[in-house]
Parts: C-alpha cells; structure tokens; sequence
C-alpha cells in the first residue's frame, strides 16, 4: 500500500451519481437534443481511422454541403465549437499583415476582429448599432477604403437578433478580391442560405442550435477561391490543430490516398452531428426554414399581444432562431430570466455584449421551433411579468 501512497484524496464530490435535469432550452444554444440523436451518440467507440468512420466523415461531409446547399470539397467538421471554427476560418485565410474587415453589429464580429487581431492582421471594423445591419453599398465602400483580404459577416446575429441580407455581398467582395467569411452558426437551417449562389468563400456554423445535437462540433466549408489563398500561403497558420492542410487531409479533401492522423476524432460527437444532419436532410431543409419563419411569426405576435416590444424594429431583419424582446421596463430582467428557470423549468437568456441589460433573448431552433414551445414561452413570460412585477411594488 506504501508503494502506491496518493497525496491528494479521491473527491467525495465524485461518488454522487449525476443526472442532468430535464429543462427547456429555449435561450440562444445549446437547445434540447432529441432521444434519437442522444441515442447515436450513446453507440459503441470505433476508431476514428477505421472504415466505418471515415464514412461517417464523408456522411458528415455531405449533410453539411446539403446544409450549407454547396458543392465545396473542402467541407468538414471541425472537432471543437463555433468558435473554433471561426478561428480555423481566421488563422487560414489570413497571413500576418493582411487587412481583414469585421462588420460589427453585435458580438461575433467584435470577436472575429479580436482573433485576427491576435494573429497579427490590419483590423478594421465598420459599427452599426445593436439590431442594426449593413447595406451593400456600406459594404461596398469600406471594401474600397480598407482593401481587406477577408470581410466577415454574421447572418444570424444572435446576440442582437438581426438576420443579415446577403445577396450580393459575395460579389462585391470578389470585385474588390476580398474572400467573403459569413457566420452561420445561429442561423443555418433556420433562414435561407445558399453558399454557392452567394458567392460565400468561407462559411461556418454549430452543432448546438438548429441542428440540435451537442455542442462540441462545427461544420465548415471552404470555396475553390478561398482554397486559392488557403493553401498558397507564405507562413504557416498559427493553429496546428486548425491548419486546413491537415484538416483536409483527414476528411478525405486532398485527393490523396492516405489518411494521415492528425488527431483524434470526436467519435460520439461525430455520430450525433451526423444523426442530426440526417434528420434535417428528413425533413427537408426548405420545410425547416419555412417552419422556422411561422413560428417566430406566431412568437412575435404572442409578444405584441401581452404588450411586449420586440428589439429589432425591421420586421424582414427579425432572425426566426433567436428571438430578441426589448428587456420590459420597470422589471429586473435577470430576475424574470431566474423565475422561469425555477418555476418553469424554461431557459430564456438576457442579453450578449452590446445588447446585455437591454434584451431577452428566446432561441426556438430545431425540434424546439414549435407552436407548442412558443405556447410554453409565453405563459412563462405571462407568468414572470405578473409575478416579478407584483415582487416591485
Ligand atoms: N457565432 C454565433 C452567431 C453564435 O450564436 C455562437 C454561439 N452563441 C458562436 C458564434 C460561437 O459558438 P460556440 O459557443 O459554439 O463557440
């Protein structure tokens, strides 16, 4: 016993058995995964170089051109968040003294501005107000101004609820012969999206939103134009584990015959993003759009009707996922947030950078995209208001 003495104790904290509770997860993501893609995750550990796997990788591939509605080979999934997708976007297409240029209407293009910042590029960013968003002629003349190599754009702001147009935005980045990064992590199969038709180069989304498996993958894919600059850099990309050089040769995107490993593959979290893009591909990515649409409609007017406001004042630039509610006067939002999560079992969130203390925000993405949760939601809201608001007086 001497022989093998320990220091430090094995944890009393570690003998109780967890559960994780059942809750609705309406805030902006992760949301609720269905019994059918826990299931695919729950099946038996293969190697993540065995046969089977690699076709999962290539099922995988192929969800996500669906998703993404583009004919890209260099379409994978990266192993880690959205975030770490918006990094292999990043650290790949820029060089060290490159221009990149942000479009800043909430958080996600404040944070694309500080990564390529950290790998030494020209930022600049062009600000328009929480709920706001950019025209193309905005676009157009900062592209002019700043001759960037990179312009990134978020379609589904989630943290100010802006869905961003994005017709013509690819060309007049190729005019200036600037590759165009769109985040689609909180709206991809939520809002109409052609990558290929919109002359997006670099795009990226999640697996913890709309597609509803768990966090901890993140689909991307890359044009043949971004493929032009991506693999004829000077330097190498910062990031080992994000260099697309290997990436694109453990997903079977090179063209060569061996697969060389580079790290070990997620392989639970590769069977539920499958399930779960096999599920959309089910249902069909039209039909979940267009439910997506009805339902924040059928939300939005629930909201008017209790006299609720709702952030974005454009009705055509209200992203259907992630709903945002002007934080209702007089009420501790935080307070309302706390009450429904006790007495409703219900996650709502508040606000994210810009729009914190000023919103509510309600994601209704997937299988949670219902009349049924949006019923849900507002008999919470109905509930909290009355109660908090009696708590003031
Ligand atoms: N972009 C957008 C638009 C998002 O909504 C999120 C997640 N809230 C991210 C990026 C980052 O994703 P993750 O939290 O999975 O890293």
């Amino acid at each position: 016993l001497d022989k093998y003495q320990v220091f430090v104790p094995p944890p009393k904290c570690l003998q109780k058995t967890f559960v994780a509770p059942q809750r609705h997860m309406f805030g902006p993501g992760p949301s609720n995964v269905p019994p059918r893609i826990l299931a695919a995750g729950a099946e038996p550990i293969i190697g993540h170089m065995h046969p089977e796997m690699l076709e999962i990788m290539s099922d995988i591939k192929s969800g996500i051109q669906y998703a993404f509605q583009t004919r890209n080979n260099m379409t994978i999934a990266v192993s880690g968040t959205g975030h770490t997708a918006m990094e292999c976007a990043i650290f790949n297409a820029v060089e060290p003294g490159e221009g990149v240029l942000t479009a800043v209407n909430g958080i996600w293009g404040e944070r694309a501005a500080e990564m390529a910042e950290r790998i030494g590029a020209r930022v600049n960013s062009i600000v328009t107000s929480a709920g706001g968003y950019f025209t193309n002629e905005e676009i157009d003349q900062a592209l002019t101004k700043h001759k960037p190599v990179l312009f990134f754009l978020t379609h589904g702001e989630s943290s100010t609820g802006v869905v961003h147009p994005l017709d013509g935005i690819g060309d007049i980045c190729h005019k200036h012969n600037c590759l165009c990064l769109v985040d689609c992590v909180a709206s991809m199969g939520g809002v109409p999206l052609y990558m290929d038709k919109q002359g997006i180069d670099i795009l990226y989304s999640g697996s913890q939103k709309v597609l509803n498996a768990p966090p901890g993958t993140a689909p991307i894919s890359f044009s043949e134009r971004a493929c032009q600059k991506v693999f004829n850099r000077k330097t190498k990309p910062v990031s080992f584990f994000l260099d697309m050089t290997w990436l694109a040769n453990y997903w079977g995107c090179d063209g060569k015959p061996a697969r060389i490993y580079h790290h070990t593959a997620p392989v639970s979290a590769f069977y539920s993003l499958r399930e779960s893009l096999a599920i959309l591909a089910e249902q069909g990515l039209e039909n979940s759009w267009q439910r997506h649409k009805e339902v924040a409609e059928y939300f939005h007017e629930g909201l008017e009707t209790m006299g609720l406001k709702l952030f974005v004042k454009d009705k055509n630039a209200r992203l259907p996922t992630v709903t945002t509610i002007v934080a209702p006067p007089g009420y501790d939002w935080k307070e309302i947030t706390s009450y429904i999560m006790k007495n409703h079992n219900l996650e709502i969130s508040g606000g994210l950078g810009p729009s914190v203390g000023q919103v509510l925000r309600v994601g209704l993405m997937g299988g949670n995209s219902s009349k049924a949760s949006v019923d849900m939601v507002l008999e919470a809201l109905r509930d909290a208001l009355r109660y908090c608001h009696k708590s003031k007086v």
